[in-house]
């Protein structure tokens, strides 16, 4: 089997016809067929169809994987190389600074992608990891910003590819989410389309172009979002296989904030407006409809800008969020996910479906990851016997007061001279302490006031916090700007990888399993395995089919991707190449 694959792409017509009906027991490549087979020895795919789906666990693979169809994920677990052990090396795990590693193969130390958003020591703001100022966003709301790829600091699969191609390679990014769709795209893509929440369109900024290609202002035209409004969320198979797959419809846990909504099925989206506007928007985030919106407009990108056309390769990446937002609602083990997940693996059938007939299978490499997992709900791990809980940020701000207090200004003198320390930032017109994603940042120019030792203060900080409940570990930034952690300490590790000095805060904390700082029914971003175990899967010319034991990284997709693409790999890249897969 091996060696019939080995000659799919560059020989096929020389394989004899029984071996053929062998390897490819499904309809494929016909397109390709057309063509020609490519020239010999050259695996170089015309089109690399990048899609990563927004918070998906491994385990989601084997909790409803026979619920899955013939040509989605199951084509892709069979007809390519998956990986039963990816894991993210790093913290924190969310979109953007994952969605920056899988096309950099670079951590976070060094993309400088260190959260969502941060605040900013310059302007004292919060900003976001795309967040842009001084750009202009087409097609968006009155006072929304617009965003770009400027706070990336190596460079994409993309980027290299379109270097090394004089620019006819083409790479674009796709998703409802700005962060995604750029930072996967990278600096020098063509493109990165996302949706606005304030008018529903796919939107853009001048970064790219001066305004909006024909094709996208023609697909805002039909009103993408509008088409959903009053949709109802129904579930895709009977309710006894959800019983079964994800048990009751609306336990305790499941937080729905929102007052138009509910815990259980069916979910009408209207986000309790009459006609569409920002709320129904919002509302339709947290549904499975969005991703059919990014499939069809991923259809017309393929079509109107030729992607897999000719022989310079481009790039398609598309993030699927629906199923983020789906999870952060209901939570892993709900009946919303287990529904969302299960369309996932029909809408991608169908972007698998279209890009044969219209590129050829055999002419294009498929990855399939995730930026994250999820924890399940506190209340759900702590009804189950784990341990587990929610955090208060007060809870952790207190006890570090008081005890930067009593070290610094142990007479109790009033003013405490000590109250400024922690760094506020603003955002919007609040002014918040500045403990997010984990870190903790102090005010340098208080410090420099009073005169603070950085490092004292920090392991004074530290100390108050790893006595609160539901707080595992605490690094300081000491530790790792001087590689203090030993390597042998995988959470320090991983934080290590996250820390980009400008950026991060001055301590890092780490909860214990199952504990989170949020008030969301579920969340991510820890280092452990529920947020780290991520599918990781590549298709196409080039990649042998099965299932890899090997340890991996969604980082070392890029390394492993230019070396199909025969290009120089991403500036920072430091991901392995995938070579158990690679055909020699
Ligand atoms: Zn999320």
């Amino acid at each position: 089997m091996t060696a019939s694959r080995c000659v799919r792409i560059g020989q096929a017509v020389v394989i004899p016809t029984i071996l053929l009906l062998i390897s490819f027991p499904y309809k494929q490549t016909t397109a390709y067929q057309d063509r020609g087979p490519a020239p010999a020895g050259l695996h170089r795919p015309r089109l690399v169809l990048v899609i990563v789906a927004d918070q998906f666990r491994y385990d989601y693979l084997d909790r409803f994987g026979d619920l899955f169809g013939m040509n989605g994920l199951k084509r892709l677990m069979r007809d390519g190389a998956s990986w039963i052990d990816a894991n993210y090396d790093q913290v924190p795990t969310y979109t953007a600074p994952s969605h920056a590693t899988i096309m950099t193969g670079a951590y976070p130390a060094l993309t400088g992608i260190v959260a969502n958003e941060w605040p900013d020591r310059e302007t004292g703001k919060k900003v976001s990891s795309v967040s842009d100022a001084d750009g202009t966003l087409f097609a968006g709301g009155a006072a929304e910003e617009a965003s770009s790829p400027r706070r990336l600091m190596t460079s994409t699969v993309g980027d290299e590819l379109r270097l090394a191609t004089n620019d006819r390679s083409k790479v674009i990014g796709i998703s409802v989410k700005d962060r995604a769709a750029i930072l996967t795209a990278g600096r020098h893509a063509n493109a990165a389309y996302w949706i606005s929440q304030q008018t529903g369109s796919i939107v853009s900024s001048n970064y790219y172009f001066s305004q909006l290609p024909g094709w996208v202002t023609k697909f805002n035209a039909t009103r993408p979002e509008d088409k959903y409004f009053g949709a109802k969320w129904e579930r895709l198979l009977a309710e006894q296989e959800y019983l079964r797959g994800a048990g009751s419809d609306s336990p305790a846990w499941e937080k729905v904030k929102s007052a138009t909504d509910t815990n259980s099925f069916p979910h009408v989206i209207t986000g309790g407006l009459t006609a569409p506007g920002e709320k129904f928007y919002e509302a339709l985030d947290v549904s499975p409809f969005t991703s059919d919106i990014l499939l069809a407009f991923a259809k017309e990108a393929i079509t109107n800008e030729h992607l897999g056309a000719d022989d310079d390769p481009d790039v398609l990446a598309i993030s699927f969020s629906a199923n983020d937002y789906v999870g952060h609602r209901y939570g892993p083990y709900s009946q919303e996910v287990m529904d969302v997940t299960l369309r996932f693996d029909r809408q991608l059938a169908e972007l698998l479906e279209f890009v044969d007939a219209r590129v050829g299978l055999g002419n294009t490499v498929v990855l399939f990851t995730a930026d994250h997992g999820v924890a399940p709900a506190p209340e759900q791990a702590i009804a189950a016997g784990l341990s587990g809980g929610r955090i208060k940020a007060s809870e952790v701000l207190a006890p570090i007061r008081a005890a930067i207090s009593e070290r610094f200004n142990p007479t109790s003198q009033l003013p405490d001279r000590t109250a400024d320390y922690i760094y506020k930032y603003r955002d919007e017109r609040e002014a918040k302490d500045a403990l997010i994603n984990g870190n903790l940042y102090f005010d340098r120019a208080a410090l420099k006031r009073d005169g603070i030792n950085l490092d004292e203060l920090e392991q004074v900080a530290c100390r108050a916090a790893m006595a609160v409940r539901g707080i595992a570990r605490c690094y300081t930034r000491a530790q790792i700007e001087q590689g203090a952690i030993p390597d042998s300490d995988y959470i320090g590790r991983r934080v290590s990888h996250g820390f980009y000095s400008a950026r991060s805060g001055d301590l890092v904390l780490i909860t214990s399993p199952f504990y989170v700082i949020s008030t969301e029914t579920a969340t991510h971003g820890s280092p452990y395995a529920y947020d780290t175990h991520v599918p990781l899967m590549l298709m196409g010319a080039g990649i042998t089919a099965g299932q890899y034991l090997q340890p991996a990284n969604p980082m070392d997709v890029a390394p492993t991707l230019s070396a199909l693409l025969k290009v120089q790999p991403p500036s920072a890249s430091s991901g392995r190449i995938l070579r158990e897969a690679l055909q020699h």
